[in-house]
């Protein structure tokens, strides 16, 4: 009876973070950004085929890595699709805060018609920015901690979905982190 109860609870709270998203957070953060880009590019895919709700972040995360590693081209695929997907599920507010990320780390790069060549094509896709405007004035700021302890994701708190006032969940493996007092 008990161990019943055990097994149960292990399932609801424990959750199954592939080692394939660990090794690939792992990679990216020794900078070894052509290793972590294979890895996200497979894990996207994956996400993407079944619809996943983090399909675009991972497809944004793989672009990201390309970049990085100085593959730009192969870099750009990725991160068209990750905020197509976004502008597909109506996520605006995310939309235009990474379409922003995406220019900024562009520019800083050297990257100018890289980063132009993004705004333009997300002033394409996106729905009309009126919603994302008042949206953003009841944004409020966030303390997480900087990697997530399941998959050892970075942290953004524009990048995770909020479940509570104070507890976020991971955009790249789905589980709950709490908010730092
Ligand atoms: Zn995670």
């Amino acid at each position: 009876m008990r161990r019943a109860f055990r097994r149960q609870a292990r399932k609801a709270f424990a959750r199954q973070v592939p080692p394939i998203l660990q090794e690939a957070n792992l990679a990216f953060d020794k900078g070894e950004f052509g290793r972590a880009a294979e890895l996200f590019e497979r894990i996207a895919a994956g996400a993407d085929a079944r619809g996943g709700p983090r399909a675009p972040l991972l497809h944004l995360q793989a672009g990201r890595a390309r970049v990085l590693a100085g593959q730009t081209a192969l870099g750009i695929p990725s991160l068209k699709r990750g905020l197509t997907l976004l502008a597909e599920r109506q996520q605006i507010r995310r939309l235009y805060n990474t379409k922003d990320r995406i220019a900024n780390e562009l520019k800083a790069r050297g990257l100018m018609n890289e980063a132009a060549d993004i705004e333009a094509w997300v002033k394409d896709i996106a729905p009309s920015a009126s919603e994302f405007e008042t949206q953003s004035s009841i944004l409020k700021k966030h303390v997480l901690p900087t990697h997530c302890p399941q998959c050892g994701a970075a942290l953004r708190p524009d990048e995770v979905e909020w479940l509570d006032e104070t507890t976020a969940e991971c955009g790249y493996c789905g589980s709950p982190v709490h908010e730092q007092n």
